[in-house]
């Protein structure tokens, strides 16, 4: 990750400022604000602030006129009750603004996620830095052969070497052309606005991004899922961490209903009661499409 000496002590600087405060505090959070965790080869993310706990999403069910937490088992029973019956404005009541540096190509995959909100940085006002997502060799697969969203088995041998090369001298060549096209030496220089266009989709963006809770774990639902693309899911899987430490007992209710949950069609609900109570039933009864089937049989065996 590519922070600068003076981004790093503007990262300290604001961490040695701590103030006194009356309102709701997470110690897990406390310990994680401003400071950058690295995703992929340039890309970052970090939390600039947050609203709420676990105890705000139980204060805003029990409409408290004080903390609204009782014992901590109680809390967690209704966290979990909330989030069984999809109650979900309680868990609107947090929320959390990230910083967020992360591959063109990537961006327009979250930016789809229209429950937050987002400031990015300015390739108009200003000049993208040099920094592109060259993947690890491991991440360079060829297309999935039963996905047609997806990739397969890794590259080997000279493929992957010239993919890589191809990746890595291409951005190359259109960042000098970038500069090329902006610079004023000897010619008036095309705006930046427009120089941008010829820039691949492996450039880094930045921006920041605001979202409460309950859209927070829809976001994490769809892309901390093992559908989603491996460059937006590490993301995801890194907030994750970041969520278990803000609100633990809202994490952990969402990794066990959500996360590790299924969600079962009634057509699913029926095969399955027609199995436990001894028969064997296949797709062609069951009622389900082929590709319903086997991702059906790939949960339940
Ligand atoms: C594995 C995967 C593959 C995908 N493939 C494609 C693809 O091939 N092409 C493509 O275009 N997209 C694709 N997407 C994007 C996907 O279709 C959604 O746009 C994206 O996941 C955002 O989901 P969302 O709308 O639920 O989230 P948000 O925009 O955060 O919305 C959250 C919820 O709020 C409600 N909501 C928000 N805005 C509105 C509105 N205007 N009207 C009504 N309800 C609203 C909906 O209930 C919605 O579910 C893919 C996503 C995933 C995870």
């Amino acid at each position: 990750m590519s922070l600068t000496p003076e981004q790093l002590a503007e990262i300290e600087a604001q961490r040695a400022t701590p103030r006194p405060t009356l309102r709701a505090v997470s110690e897990g959070m406390e310990a994680r604000l401003y400071k950058a965790h690295q995703v992929l080869d340039h890309g970052l993310i970090r939390v600039i602030d947050y609203m709420g706990d676990d105890a705000a999403i139980v204060q805003a069910a029990r409409v408290s006129y004080g903390a609204g937490t009782k014992h901590v088992s109680n809390d967690e029973g209704l966290i979990r009750y909330l989030m069984r019956h999809w109650h979900s404005t309680p868990f609107e009541m947090c929320e959390v603004k990230f910083h967020v540096k992360l591959p063109v190509f990537v961006a327009r995959q979250w930016i789809r996620h229209r429950t937050a909100n987002v400031n990015e940085y300015s390739a108009r006002y200003s000049i993208l830095d040099r920094e592109f997502y060259i993947p690890q060799p491991e991440q360079l697969a060829a297309q999935s052969t039963v996905n047609n969203q997806g990739r397969g088995e890794v590259l080997s041998g000279e493929e992957s070497a010239r993919v890589l090369e191809m990746l890595k001298r291409d951005a190359a060549t259109s960042y000098d052309h970038y500069e090329q096209m902006l610079s004023q030496d000897g010619q008036q220089g095309l705006a930046r606005e427009l120089a941008r266009m010829n820039l691949p989709m492996n450039i880094y963006t930045q921006w920041y991004w605001k979202v409460d809770l309950h859209n927070l774990f829809h976001f994490l639902r769809l892309r901390a899922d093992s559908h989603a693309q491996y460059e937006i899911r590490i993301y995801a899987e890194e907030m994750c961490r970041i969520v278990a430490d803000w609100v633990p007992l809202a994490f952990k209710a969402f990794e066990d209903y959500r996360l590790g949950g299924e969600t079962l069609s009634g057509r699913a609900v029926a095969v399955l009661k027609r199995r436990l109570a001894g028969e064997v039933v296949t797709q062609e009864e069951s009622g389900m499409s082929k590709g319903e089937w086997r991702e059906f049989c790939e949960v339940w065996g």
